[in-house]
């Protein structure tokens, strides 16, 4: 026995019988040429794009199956992959050779037959297997996908080395090779090791790289994994990938998908969603697996019910977070309308509800800023009740109250929506006006003046009484110069001065003469 032979030995507890008759068995599977120059270059630490592409480019079949699995949406990418070149980067030099090692072994594994052994039922549960085995590593955000589907793939290697060492073994064994666990049991009882042992021997003959020998060695070890081992995950997703393509063979209904799933949940740390929509996408892999290897996985469909419920999951998943964002957003829009219902009173004047002074401070000054930058003309105009004292002291603060409500909505009726109109305080209001010259103003306090004369309030005892209103007024542009908003409101504040003066009930423009002069400009009052 050779040195290598005595650490393989101990290493896979394959007791040195056995490895004689491995050993002396010519017929052995051996990887293609291709898969061999691969494994070659992956131990190769000079290994560069041009040396694996030209290796990959021999092989013409394998060429267009890498150029496929480029493009397939498991690498979910938005630019489609055009040449081997590019092909390669995208999947890395490490995730090609493993992908092309996949591939060419996968050709060679497939078409064989034997006496005792179905090579078809072994070939479509490895493929099935290896499809699993990168899905489950995806679902615990394993980022070894190509390493995870080699592996997969070839753990079961082993059942094809003890076919060629004893073209008779599964035949006498008399196991259905559908049942794995006795399949490895009775393996170990008849040859002192199963499949499992075996196929890392053979791996590790090939040169194959370590991770890979080690994790099919281990491949049927049931342990639980260790928290933050990444090794022990990979190998967990290996021995869990068998389990899991048997339970999702719909042929074959001794596998309980629920007994797996279990399994899958506890020793990967998966949750219930998030196993579920693992289902979903592995049923979408399986197809994809199919066509890219060009074989009929159909038993390896999920029965009607799993994939209902899987769907059915994925479903009321996404309904639950879809409730959860609409309640966010209903409360974020609660919030968004309580704000500004907070914003809006507080810019609203109690008894009337039109602007208050505070909001009528913050907009003149933005309104007349922008009136004296752009050089348009601006409105301010005071609108004063007259005699309004009389009315509180006859007929009750109430009925002042009231008219002062009756008011302001005169004021906002005789107004456009782009006028701002306030309560300054008192039986004072404040309409401005952006953009109006000296013509609107005439007009608008033509309006204005009319409207509150023809207004009457209905006070205690069905009274009718009628309220009359001063008007003064100012106007930037057209000649009148006002420094600050400030200014604006005392020239307006100096007009309805002038028009209480020359008699109430009408309005009042400022003009300069009105600093001299006590009365001046004064529309005539209406009888
Ligand atoms: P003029 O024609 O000169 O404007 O006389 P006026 O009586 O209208 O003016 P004055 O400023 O002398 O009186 C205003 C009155 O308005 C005094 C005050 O009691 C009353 N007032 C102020 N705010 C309110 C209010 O919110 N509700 C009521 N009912 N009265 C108010
Ligand atoms: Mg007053
Ligand atoms: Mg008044």
């Amino acid at each position: 026995m050779t040195d290598s032979m005595e650490r393989t030995a101990s290493q896979l507890q394959i007791d040195s019988k056995l490895l004689n008759r491995l050993e002396q068995c010519t017929n052995l599977p051996s990887p293609p040429v291709v898969a061999m120059r691969i494994i070659d270059l992956s131990n190769d630490p000079n290994v560069d794009i041009g040396k694996v592409a030209d290796v990959i480019s021999m092989d013409p079949a394998l060429t267009a199956k890498i150029m496929r699995i480029s493009n397939s949406p498991i690498y979910a990418l938005r630019r489609k992959t055009e040449n081997l070149h590019q092909a390669i980067t995208l999947l890395g030099l490490n995730g090609t050779l493993t992908l092309a090692l996949s591939f060419s072994l996968a050709a060679s594994m497939n078409n064989n037959a034997s006496q005792g052994f179905n090579y078809n039922a072994y070939w479509h549960r490895s493929l099935a297997a290896a499809t699993c085995c990168r899905r489950l590593g995806m679902a615990i955000s394993l980022r070894k996908g190509e390493e995870l589907f080699l592996a997969g793939l070839l753990q079961d290697i082993g059942m094809l080395v003890i076919d060629k060492m004893d073209p008779e073994f599964y035949k006498t064994l008399g196991v259905d090779q559908h049942d794995h666990v006795s399949l490895a049991a009775g393996e170990q009882e008849k040859l002192g090791a199963d499949h499992a042992a075996i196929g890392g021997w053979i791996l590790m003959k090939w040169g194959m790289p370590e991770y890979l020998v080690d994790s099919i060695i281990n491949s049927h070890d049931m342990q639980p994994v260790p928290e933050d081992d990444r090794h022990q995950s990979f190998v967990n997703c290996i021995s869990l990938s068998g389990p899991l393509a048997d339970g999702v063979n719909a042929r074959d209904e001794r596998h309980d998908i629920h007994i797996v799933a279990d399994l899958i949940k506890s020793r990967l740390g998966v949750n219930d969603d998030e196993f579920d929509s693992m289902m979903e996408s592995l049923n979408v892999d399986l197809r994809e697996a199919e066509e890219l290897f060009e074989t009929d996985l159909s038993d390896y469909s999920f029965s009607d019910s799993l994939l209902d419920r899987a769907k059915e999951a994925l479903i009321i998943k996404n309904l639950e977070s879809l409730q959860k964002t609409q309640k966010l957003q209903a409360t974020a829009e609660m919030l968004e309308s309580k704000t500004q219902l907070l914003e809006e009173k507080s810019r609203r004047d109690g008894l009337t509800g039109l602007f208050n002074r505070a909001y009528l401070d913050e907009c003149l000054e933005k309104e007349f800023a922008m009136a004296r930058d752009r050089g348009w003309p601006i409105i301010v105009m005071f609108v004063d009740l007259d005699h309004f004292k009389k009315v509180n002291d006859t007929y009750g603060h109430q009925a002042g109250d009231l008219v002062l409500q009756r008011a302001a909505r005169a004021l906002i009726d005789g107004t456009r929506e782009e006028d701002v109109v306030a309560r300054f305080g008192g039986e004072e209001f404040i309409v401005v006006a952006p953009g109006q010259g000296t013509e609107t103003a005439i007009i608008m306090a033509e309006r204005l003046v009319k409207m509150f004369r023809d207004i009457t309030h209905v006070v205690s005892g069905g009274k009718e009484i009628t309220v009359t209103a001063s008007l003064g007024i100012a106007v930037l542009g057209d000649g009148a110069e006002f420094k600050s908003e400030a200014e604006i409101i005392a020239a307006a504040d100096k007009a309805l001065y002038v028009a209480k003066e020359s008699g109430r009930n009408r309005y009042a423009i400022y003009s300069s003469e009105m600093e001299q002069q006590s009365v001046a400009g004064a529309s005539s009052p209406a009888a």
